[in-house]
C-alpha cells in the first residue's frame, strides 16, 4: 500500500472520510470508516473504506492492514446483530462492478442471500 494518509481529493469516500459528504456513519476507527450505503441491497447494507485512498483490493498490498479491514467489517457485522449469517464483497474493477474507486468492503445482512451473486 502507499504510505497512510493518502488521500485523493476527487474521491467520493475520501470526501466522506474527511466529513465534506454526510453519510450515517455506523463506526470509524484511525484507520476505517463504517457507513450505510445510499443504495442498501439488503436490509443491513453497510461499507467498510480504510482512511488511506487505496483504489481496490488488487492495490492493497499491506496484508496486516487489509487483514484489519475485513477483521473491523466483521465486527460491524456483529454490532449490527447479524447473528444469522451476513456477506462481504469486494467488486474490483469495472467488471467487477466497482463503481467507486476507493477500496470497499459491502456488508450484505438481514435477508437470506442467494447464490451466484450477478
Ligand atoms: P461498488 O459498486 O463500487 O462496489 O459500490 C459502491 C457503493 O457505494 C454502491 O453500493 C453505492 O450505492 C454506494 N454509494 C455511492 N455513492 C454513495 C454516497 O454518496 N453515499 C453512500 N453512503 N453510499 C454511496
Ligand atoms: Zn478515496
Amino acid at each position: 500500500m502507499s504510505p497512510r494518509g493518502t488521500t485523493d481529493p476527487s474521491c467520493l469516500f475520501c470526501k466522506i472520510i474527511k466529513k465534506e459528504i454526510n453519510a450515517n456513519i455506523v463506526d470509524e476507527g484511525d484507520d476505517f470508516v463504517a457507513f450505510r450505503d445510499i443504495n442498501p441491497q439488503a436490509p443491513t447494507h453497510v461499507l467498510v473504506i480504510p482512511k488511506e485512498h487505496i483504489r481496490n483490493i488488487a492495490e492493497a498490498d499491506d496484508a496486516n492492514h487489509l487483514g484489519s479491514l475485513f477483521r473491523t467489517a466483521c465486527t460491524v457485522a456483529q454490532r449490527e446483530k447479524l447473528n444469522g449469517g451476513f456477506r462481504l464483497v469486494v467488486n474490483n474493477g469495472d467488471d467487477g462492478g466497482q463503481t467507486v474507486h476507493h477500496l470497499h468492503i459491502h456488508i450484505l445482512g438481514g435477508r437470506s442471500m442467494t447464490w451466484p451473486p450477478g
